[in-house]
C-alpha cells in the first residue's frame, strides 16, 4: 500500500502546499513581529516545543476568552486546544478572573497559608475524595514528590511506568520498551545516569507484564493514566484498572493515579467517575482554572505511612516542595474553580458537546472510508488517522501520521480551529458553543474531501 493513513501521497502533498501558503499568507504581522523580536530566545522560542507545532510559522496571541484565541494579525480561532488541558475550563472563566483580581490587592506569595487555603483543602476532598493533599505548581513536581513519598515509604527504588508514557518531565520517567526490555528513551538530552535502575516500563494493558516486573519486588510505584492520553488515547481495558489495584497490593507497590489529562472524563476526573482507589492521586494543569498550579494527596494509609518514614528520618532536605507553591494565589484560583467553574452543570455540557464532536468526526471518516477511528474520555477527543482501538503505546507510536497530522492541522487553522499540537486531541470546555463542534466536524469533513475523493 502505497498510501499515507489511506491518502495518495501527491494528493497529501498537494493539499499541505497549498494549506502552508495559506497560513502564511494570513498572518504576515506574526511573521515580521517574530522575525524581528524573537531572536533573544535561545531557538527563537520562549520554550523550545513552541517550536514542534506544525504550522509554517507562530501566530502571536493578542487575546483569548472562553473557547475563542485571537491574533495580532486579527485571526479568531475557535480554541479546541485550550492549553493542552491548562485552560480545558475555558480561557479566564469568570469566577478565576475574579479571584485573581480579589487576590492581587493582597499579596502574591508569602509562604503561610490562608483562609482560603483551608477552604481549597476541604473542596479537594470534596471533589478528589478522601486524601491529604499538597500544593504544587506544575504536574512534573507533584509527580515527583509522589514518587519520592512512595520510595520512601516502601524502600525500593523503582518506578513501573507505561511504554508511550507522559508524566511531565520526571527522569525516572523516561524509559522505554524494545523488544521487550526497558531502555532509557532516546531523545531524553543530557541524560547520564542508567535510567533502568530506577525504573520499568511495561505496556499498558498488560497485566502479565506487570505481574512479571511486581514480583521483583523492587517497584515501589506504579505511575499511570487511568487512560493513556500522550500518544494516541489508549483506552483501558475491562479489568484492567482491577487488576493494576490486585497486583499493586499483592506485591505491597502504590498505585499513582495521574489524572491530569483525564480529569476529563468528569467530576473527581476518571478515578472519581469510574471508582478506582489510588493510593495517591495526582492532578495538575487546569485545576486552578489556568493559574500554575497542581495538587497530590494521599490516602489515609499512605498519609501514615508517610508521617512514620518522615518523623524517623535524619535532618536536612526532604526533596519535596517549592518555594512558589501554596501560594495564595493558586488558593484562590483552586477555590474558585473547584467550587464555581469545576461543577457537574459544566461537565454536563462538556460531555454533551464532546460526545456531538466525537460523532461528527467518526461520521466523516465512515462517509469518506478513511482507515481511522475516533476516541473520547468526557470532553477530551482524538482522531487518530489509523484504524483501532489501539491496545497500548507500542500500537500507539505507530499509527502516528506525522505528516498527514501536521497538514491537517494547518488545514483547520486555515479554517479557523486550533486543536492541540502533537497529537490531533480536542478539548470541550464549559464555554464552548455548539456551533464551534459543528464549524470542526464541517471543516474536517471537507478536509477528507480534499484528501480522499476521486476529482
Ligand atoms: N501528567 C500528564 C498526564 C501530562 O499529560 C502532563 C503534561 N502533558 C504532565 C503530567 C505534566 O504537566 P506539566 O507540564 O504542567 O508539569
Amino acid at each position: 500500500d502505497a498510501t499515507i493513513a489511506g491518502i495518495q501521497p501527491d494528493r497529501l502533498a498537494a493539499f499541505a502546499a497549498r494549506e502552508a501558503a495559506v497560513y502564511a499568507r494570513s498572518r504576515p504581522k506574526a511573521a515580521k513581529a517574530m522575525a524581528a523580536g524573537a531572536g533573544h530566545f535561545l531557538n527563537k522560542v520562549p520554550m523550545h516545543w513552541m517550536a514542534d507545532w506544525p504550522m509554517p510559522h507562530l501566530p502571536l496571541v493578542a487575546s483569548a476568552k472562553g473557547a475563542t484565541l485571537t491574533d495580532i494579525d486579527g485571526v479568531t480561532l475557535d480554541d479546541f486546544c485550550l492549553g493542552d488541558t491548562g485552560s480545558m475550563f475555558g480561557h479566564s472563566p469568570a469566577p478565576v478572573a475574579k479571584a485573581i483580581r480579589a487576590q492581587a490587592r493582597h499579596g502574591l506569595t508569602y509562604m503561610l497559608p490562608t483562609e482560603t487555603a483551608l477552604q481549597a483543602g476541604r473542596l479537594l476532598t470534596d471533589r478528589f475524595g478522601a486524601f491529604q493533599w499538597q500544593i504544587a505548581t506544575t504536574a512534573t513536581d507533584a509527580n515527583r514528590f509522589a514518587l519520592r513519598v512512595a520510595r520512601a515509604v516502601t524502600g525500593r527504588p523503582k518506578v513501573l511506568v507505561f511504554n508511550g508514557c507522559y508524566h511531565g518531565t520526571v527522569d525516572d520517567t523516561f524509559v522505554s520498551l524494545e523488544d521487550g526490555r526497558t531502555v532509557t528513551s532516546p531523545g531524553l538530552l543530557g541524560q547520564v545516569a542508567d535510567l533502568t535502575q530506577t525504573a520499568v516500563c511495561c505496556e499498558f494493558n498488560d497485566l502479565a507484564g506487570v505481574e512479571a516486573a511486581l514480583a521483583k519486588g523492587d517497584v515501589a510505584a506504579i505511575l499511570t493514566e487511568p487512560v493513556m492520553t500522550n500518544s494516541c488515547m489508549v483506552l483501558p481495558e475491562a479489568g484492567f484498572h482491577d487488576g493494576l489495584r490486585q497486583l499493586s497490593l499483592k506485591y505491597g507497590t502504590l498505585l499513582i493515579m495521574d489524572e491530569t489529562h483525564t480529569i476529563s472524563s468528569g467530576l473527581g476526573g476518571y478515578t472519581g467517575v469510574h471508582s478506582l482507589r489510588p493510593d495517591i492521586f495526582v492532578v495538575g494543569k487546569c485545576v486552578a482554572g489556568g493559574m500554575p498550579t497542581a495538587v497530590w494527596g494521599l490516602t489515609d494509609e499512605t498519609a501514615k505511612r508517610y508521617e512514620e518514614v518522615n518523623a524517623n528520618r535524619p535532618s536536612g532536605r526532604s526533596g519535596m516542595g517549592t518555594t512558589l507553591s501554596a501560594n495564595p494565589m493558586q488558593f484562590a484560583c483552586l477555590v474558585a474553580t473547584l467550587d464555581k467553574v469545576m461543577t457537574p452543570a459544566n461537565y454536563a455540557h462538556m460531555e454533551k458537546l464532546a460526545a456531538r464532536l466525537s460523532h461528527g468526526l467518526a461520521k466523516a471518516i465512515d462517509r469518506h472510508k478513511a482507515p481511522w477511528h475516533v476516541v473520547r474520555v468526557g470532553a477530551r477527543v482524538e482522531f487518530i488517522c489509523a484504524p483501532g482501538p489501539l491496545h497500548n503505546g507500542a500500537e500507539a507510536a505507530a499509527a502516528h501520521q506525522p505528516q498527514v497530522e501536521a497538514a491537517l492541522h494547518t488545514g483547520l487553522l486555515n479554517r479557523g480551529t486550533l486543536i492541540a499540537p502533537f497529537h490531533n486531541m480536542m478539548l470541550v470546555s464549559p464555554a464552548t458553543r455548539k456551533r464551534q463542534i459543528d464549524h470542526l466536524i464541517a471543516s474536517f469533513d471537507a478536509i477528507l474531501s480534499d484528501l480522499f475523493e476521486e476529482a
